[in-house]
């Protein structure tokens, strides 16, 4: 998950649940400092999505909020809860 600029409005119940969690949780996310979790989809291969989020997104707490968030505001860049949006199609 991120919140630099051009990324969604962080306006949201769903948005407000997860950076409360974020603040609340004793340890950074799995994806904390990863600028991989950030990037527009099409600076990352299929592949490389797949394994970040069987990787890090499949064992974080914060996946339920993160993927929440995700669904509802359909981010046009970086991972959320295991996922992108779109979803990338595979070949
Ligand atoms: S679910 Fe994935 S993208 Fe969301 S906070 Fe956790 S590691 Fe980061």
């Amino acid at each position: 998950m991120s919140n630099r600029p051009g990324r969604p409005p962080a306006t949201s119940p769903a948005y407000t649940a997860l950076t409360e969690a974020l603040a609340a949780s004793a340890t950074p996310p799995p994806c904390a400092d990863d600028p991989r979790f950030t990037a527009d989809h099409d600076e990352l291969a299929l592949q490389e999505v797949d394994y970040l989020t069987m990787s890090r997104c499949y064992r974080c707490p914060l996946r339920p909020l993160c993927r929440a968030y995700g669904d509802e505001t359909r981010p046009a860049a970086g991972i959320w809860g295991g996922r992108t949006y779109p979803a990338k199609e595979k070949p």
